[in-house]
């Protein structure tokens, strides 16, 4: 095998490094021109500093892999995949459904690996890491021994990369619903149409925490497949799940049929709209699920999402009958951990209800999120009690 190419990165490019942060940007890189792949990266003075993933053409330039010598290949990738999924032990078994490599966060950036039962979904988010893509695809068959590994790169930061939007098979063909099993739940996850890699793994933790907390008449707001619903629905009396998606209603109602779930109402509409119908007529209920899409997609949204997310908060408090419980979410990156709760707390402000902050989370221990890359967290959410007098 040829020695990869040589990069030089300035001192400032070097510290990024050292504090624990994987990414360097192209001002920060003196380099040739080089197609994407792996490159060894030296300072100013020709010290090597580590082996990275490079993107000829992303602001993003380098993307650390490794601080040591030795190839990276087939191998290498396979250590590095064995060894994210043995930290998610406590997940794995049959039908399973998790994330497996959570990028930055397990030292593999721009990689996403997410298991469905017998089926792997991958995305390949950096010019550099789709060069990779051979070694990948091996690794995730030696770790997982899939029946079939889908490529969902329709994801649209790859544009920034100069890469092809697509969905291919890289391994079999993976169907187009997977049924898998999420604690006392079963659903169909969509790997080649869905949201996501197929489904919303980052909340299983808080659908598993608000079936045990739910009670009487419970409300699941932004459904989408309705997963919270389905664990709602095992401790609630009755259910009403909302989305303004009709194709995301059509697979949440299979959802119900795999379960034998007879106390879910699935209704079609706008949130904003029919908590404001809600809260005028009076309806009140003792759990509401509040978790809606990322309102703010860049920085410069943050505050008309802010506001956003204190209206429905807000209103979502008022409907809330004596000690109902409201878990709420968001997984807008640029809205941060301060932000959010500022605006919960002014939203209970606002609300005329007295609101304890009963438990903070954030996403499943398999979205792990590093601490020195901020990017690799981005939801945040609480359990909150109306505990007026
Ligand atoms: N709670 C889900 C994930 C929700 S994703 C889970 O755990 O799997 C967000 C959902 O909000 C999508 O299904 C989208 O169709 C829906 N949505 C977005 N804007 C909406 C609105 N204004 N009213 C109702 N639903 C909306």
């Amino acid at each position: 095998m040829t020695p990869p190419p040589s990069v030089t990165v300035s001192a400032k490019g070097a510290a990024r490094w050292k504090q624990g942060h994987p990414w360097i940007y192209r001002s920060d890189v003196d380099a040739g021109r080089m197609p994407p792949g792996i490159v060894r990266v030296t300072d100013a003075r020709g010290r090597f500093l580590g082996q990275a993933l490079w993107s000829p053409t992303s602001e993003i330039r380098l993307r650390l892999l490794t601080t040591a010598e030795p190839p990276v290949d087939a191998t290498w990738w396979t250590a590095m995949l064995m060894a994210a999924n043995q930290r998610r032990s406590a997940r794995t078994g049959a039908g399973a459904a998790y994330r497996v490599v959570h990028g930055e966060a397990d030292g593999l950036p721009s990689l996403i690996v997410d298991r469905y039962g017998d089926y792997a979904v991958a995305q390949l988010l950096s010019a550099g890491l789709e060069a990779q893509r051979d070694h990948i695809v091996h690794a995730i068959r030696a770790t997982l021994d899939p029946k079939g590994i889908l490529l969902r790169n329709d994801a649209s930061v790859r544009r920034h990369e100069g890469l092809a939007i697509e969905v291919v098979d890289a391994l079999g063909s993976v169907p187009e619903s997977v049924e898998v099993i999420e604690g006392p739940v079963r659903y169909l996850a969509a790997p080649r149409t869905g949201q996501k890699t197929g489904a919303f793994l980052d909340q299983r933790d808080n659908r598993e925490m608000m079936g045990a907390l739910s009670h009487g008449r419970a409300l699941d707001l932004f459904t989408y497949n309705g997963l919270f619903a389905l664990h709602l629905a095992r401790t609630a009396d009755a259910v009403v799940a909302v989305d303004s998606s009709a194709p995301a209603l059509d697979i949440a109602r299979r959802n119900a049929d795999l379960n034998r779930v007879t106390n879910i109402e699935w209704r079609e509409a706008n949130v904003f709209d029919l908590l404001r119908e809600l809260e005028r007529s009076g309806q009140r209920f003792d759990t509401v699920v509040l978790d809606p899409p990322a309102f703010a997609k860049r920085k410069d949204a943050v505050e008309r999402a802010v506001a956003g997310y204190k209206e429905i908060n807000l209103r979502a408090m008022r409907v809330l009958a004596p000690g109902g419980v409201l878990f709420t979410a968001s997984c807008s990156f640029h809205v941060g951990r301060a932000v959010f709760f500022d605006m919960l707390a002014d939203a209970a402000a606002d609300s005329g209800r007295r609101m304890a902050l009963e438990r903070m989370v954030g996403p499943s221990a398999d979205h792990p999120e590093l601490l020195a890359v901020p990017e690799t967290g981005y939801l945040k959410g609480a359990v909150l009690r109306a505990v007026d007098p």
